[in-house]
């Protein structure tokens, strides 16, 4: 029984029917979906064949042996406690440095004017609100990998 077959449903069947000769299953609507289409499809079941019969081989054949020794290099890898902790370190001291220029700037402020706002005024709230983010990060540390434990250790 042949009957028109769709161009896409090629493209599908052929990716299907190497998927299971690699050896992965298909759901059972994807094995009926190809094995209706192999019945319909005669390009695509000689593809489904051959590529069956590639895997078979490939599976069967002996594995080649390198003839000279073969060293890969050892992967350098940073330790995630120290990127913690230098992580932390680089928040304490941003917290501490905001900390500081908000009441630099705050009290210089404070003594030349005795009224109304001025850029150290601004400056300070900045501080403060660089203050309260890098606070903000420091309670959510499960998420960004910045912990209060390690921060105290320095
Ligand atoms: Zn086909």
């Amino acid at each position: 029984m042949l009957f028109a077959v769709h161009p896409s449903e090629c493209d599908w069947a052929e990716e299907a029917a190497s998927t299971r000769a690699d050896g992965e299953l298909l759901t059972e609507l994807e094995h009926a979906r190809l094995t209706a289409h192999l019945g319909a499809c005669a390009d695509c079941r000689m593809f489904a064949a051959a590529a069956g019969a590639i895997a078979r081989e490939l599976r069967g054949a002996p594995l080649e042996q390198p003839d000279v020794p073969v060293f890969l290099p050892r992967r350098h890898r940073t330790p995630a406690l120290r990127v913690q902790a230098a992580a932390a370190a680089l928040v304490a001291t941003a917290v501490g440095a905001s900390f500081a220029v908000g009441h630099v700037l705050g009290s210089s402020n404070r003594a030349r004017t005795a009224t109304g706002s001025s850029a150290a005024d601004i400056a300070g709230l900045r501080a403060d609100s660089v203050e309260q983010h890098l606070l903000a990060m420091l309670s959510h540390g499960g998420n960004s990998g910045i912990r209060f434990g390690t921060t105290t250790a320095l």
